[in-house]
């Protein structure tokens, strides 16, 4: 409005309607004063002539007076400029923004001034009309979306984005990026999916179907290049709506995330996968699992579990060594793959420990046939440094159908029918059934049980004597450990072996039995009790913290009874398991300080008489059961041939009746412990025993 009205009076000018030149200015000078807004006349020598109220209002000229040089106002060079022009040329309309000063104490505004000039008959200038117009509110908004129009090109340029804008009624595109590989890729014309690689279209298209309008969806999907290069690419798009609520536009952002990308693979590679193997780890498992469990709660979907564990794989690592054993395993790894389906995710949990989940099943027929398949390829030997060696698997399968049961007691369902496996005789499968909890429920049962009776001392050691063949004396006894039960009697360790097999159990059984056992040799030594030496039985779990030999020697100083007064006995499964170099050094140790070292059921493992050898061994028990099967006599032979041959005294035990005794005497064993002679006995029977004994 103000611009038209000073067009109207310039051009009343231009037109030369007024001749009079003071007549002129005069009414230039009455229609300034009067304009409604801030205006100024200034003349042709640069005098301001006349101020609008508004003008003077705002305070744009404070310090001049009518009739002084108008130029004082302007310390813009480029505003003065503009107005000598406006005067010298003529210019009908030079415009300028300049920065004027509010009135005293109000903020600083920004005001637009415009020099219009009147000019003459003769295009000379006669004034010029200066209007000023507040237009910081306008300027304000321009500055902003001028400085988010500079950070959003920085954000470009620095994150190397791209971006691609539709116009969805015209088709146009537009885009704009610093990134000249995703440039190429970003002019794509109709269908989004051409520039998307092959193998993540599907994935890409049902994104897009699901997507909404007026929402922002981000895709990571790899580019569709001719050379092969991998690239991986960020999208995040949103189609902005139109004022009539339609689609208009189509705004794309690329981003390049290859290098992302690989780092995330590197890192989920390590996070998720067993290097040896490679397949997914424990982890990823249970990732995997859960997303069975949700799916299974959601849409009923019948899963299958399955838990693998590979038959005496610990006695193979151990006797072919490392190298055999991962050898092994990735056998394995190349069979789970060959024999399950590739949906269904085979993972390593540790050790010799694998799991299969099975989603999408039908019947526990749809678990079982991958079973069969794998036990089949496990049927095929194993090659490995020109040897060659066969392997069998205990397999647990649980199946998810119960609407109603809990998902999440799968693995542990699959975990209890592994054990079932593993206790049927190994290399078998077997589904997991409601009743094997039980089972297993009786053993949690016995181990609470056990832990009462250590606290409630039910537990006491028995005595069985070792008798010389040769000298017919009695030298030494066995401490076997006993239940003394409120209700059921004397038990013996086959109805708690569960105990020992336990980590924490076993050592506080293990703890009681050498205590026990010092405390009766010493009450022995006391009343001249000939005892020889006690045998204690070690388990595995009692070498593993490495402090075993530094208790023995601190017990029996502390109970004073020397070191040449026990035997431990220890199996070879011991000596070959966990830790085997911890093992070996702690009986090095109780050896030195003179503690005799048994080796406990022989020939029931899988060691060899070489494999014990770096192991200081003084006694080698047979076990009983090649003592009590004649057919076995062979064996037995050898075993006490070799033992002696290696300076080892060799102990039969299970000796039951006179026959055996004369047998192995025959063979030239030198040390019996059976029924023969005795069975085992409370300690208050030892020194009658003792004295009935060879009489
Ligand atoms: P083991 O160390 O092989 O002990 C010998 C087992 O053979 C004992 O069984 C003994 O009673 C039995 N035996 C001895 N002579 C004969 C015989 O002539 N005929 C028959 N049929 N059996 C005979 P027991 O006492 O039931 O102990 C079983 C196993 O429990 C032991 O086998 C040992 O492995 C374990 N055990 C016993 N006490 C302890 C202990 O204090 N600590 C540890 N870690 N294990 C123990
Ligand atoms: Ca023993
Ligand atoms: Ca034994």
């Amino acid at each position: 409005m103000t611009r038209a009205a000073l067009r109207i009076q310039v051009s009343t000018s231009d037109a030369g309607a007024v001749h009079d030149l003071g007549e002129t200015l005069h009414a230039f000078e009455t229609f300034v004063r009067r304009a409604p807004f801030a205006a100024a006349l200034v003349d042709a020598d640069y005098r301001l002539a006349a101020v609008s109220v508004d003008w003077t209002a705002h305070g744009l000229t404070p310090d001049l007076q009518v009739g002084d040089d108008f130029r004082r106002a302007l310390v813009n060079p480029e505003d003065l400029a503009s107005l000598e022009r406006c005067v010298e040329q003529g210019d009908a309309f030079a415009r300028y923004r300049a920065v004027g000063q509010g009135a005293p104490g109000s903020e600083s505004r920004i005001w637009r001034t415009e020099f219009a000039a009147a000019r003459g008959e003769d295009g000379t200038t006669l004034a010029v009309i200066v209007t000023a117009r507040d237009v910081s509110g306008y300027a304000e908004t321009a500055l902003r979306a001028e400085r988010d129009q500079q950070r959003l090109k920085m954000a470009l340029e620095l994150d190397d984005l791209m971006v691609r804008e539709v116009d969805l009624r015209t088709g146009e595109v537009y885009c704009s990026g610093t990134s000249p590989e995703l440039e190429k890729w970003c002019v794509y014309k109709n269908d989004p999916l051409d520039i998307v690689h092959p193998d993540d279209r599907d994935k890409m298209a049902e994104l897009m179907r699901a997507r909404k309008d007026g929402h922002a969806q981000v895709f990571e999907f790899r580019l569709n290049r001719d050379d092969g290069v991998e690239t991986w690419v960020r999208s995040v798009g949103k189609k902005f709506l139109g004022a009539d609520g339609k689609p208009e536009r189509l705004v794309n952002l690329f981003k390049d995330i290859t290098d992302r990308r690989r780092q995330t693979e590197a890192v989920e590679n390590l996070a998720f996968k067993d290097p040896l193997t490679g397949l997914p780890n424990r982890a990823y498992f249970n990732r995997k699992f859960q997303e069975a469990v949700d799916a299974s709660e959601m849409m009923g979907e019948l899963f299958g579990l399955i838990m693998i564990d590979v038959d005496h794989f610990k006695d193979i690592n151990d006797t072919l060594g490392h190298d055999a054993g991962d050898a092994l395993l990735k056998r394995l790894a190349d069979m789970l793959h060959a024999a399950f389906r590739a949906g269904d995710t085979v993972a390593r949990l540790g050790g010799d420990e694998f799991a299969v989940i099975l989603r999408g099943l039908h019947s526990e027929a749809d678990m079982m046939r991958p079973v069969g398949a794998l036990q089949d390829l496990l049927r095929r030997p194993i090659e490995h440094g020109g040897r060659s060696f066969s392997v069998s698997a205990s397999i647990g399968a649980a199946l998810h159908g119960d609407p109603d049961a809990d998902p999440t007691h799968m693995i542990k369902n699959a975990d209890i029918a592994l054990y079932r496996a593993k206790d049927e005789g190994r290399n078998r499968s077997v589904v997991f059934d409601p009743s094997m909890r039980s089972a297993l429920e009786q053993r949690v049962e016995l181990l609470r049980d056990v832990r009462a009776a250590i606290a409630a001392r039910e537990f006491v050691l028995y005595y069985q004597p070792v008798v010389d063949i040769g000298s017919h004396a009695v030298v030494g006894f066995e401490a076997l450990m006993r239940w003394d039960h409120p209700e059921q009697g004397v038990l013996t360790p086959d109805r708690f072996m569960a105990a020992f097999e336990d980590q924490d159990l076993s050592l506080k059984l293990g703890d009681m039995a050498f205590e026990t056992a010092l405390r009766q040799m010493r009450e022995w030594l006391d009343h001249g009790v000939e005892f020889g030496r006690v045998a204690v039985n070690i388990s595995a779990a009692q070498f593993r913290s490495g402090r075993l030999a530094q208790e023995v020697h601190e017990r029996l100083a502390r109970w004073n009874v020397p070191h040449e007064r026990l035997t431990i006995e220890v199996t070879e499964n011991v000596y070959m398991g966990w830790g085997s170099e911890t093992v070996s050094e702690t009986v090095r140790q109780l050896h030195q300080a003179g503690v005799m070292i048994a080796l406990d059921d022989f020939g029931t493992g899988y060691a060899s008489l070489a494999n014990l050898r770096q192991f200081p061994i003084d006694r080698l028990k047979i076990d009983k059961s090649f003592v009590q099967n004649q057919e076995d006599a062979a064996i037995v032979k050898a075993v006490i041939t070799l033992g002696s041959s290696m300076g080892m005294k060799v102990v039969a035990e299970g000796v039951e009746d006179h026959l055996q005794l004369q047998t192995l005497a025959g063979y030239g064993c030198d040390q019996i412990q059976g029924y023969h002679f005795s069975r085992p006995m409370p300690a208050g029977m030892v020194p009658g025993f003792l004295e009935g004994f060879g009489r």
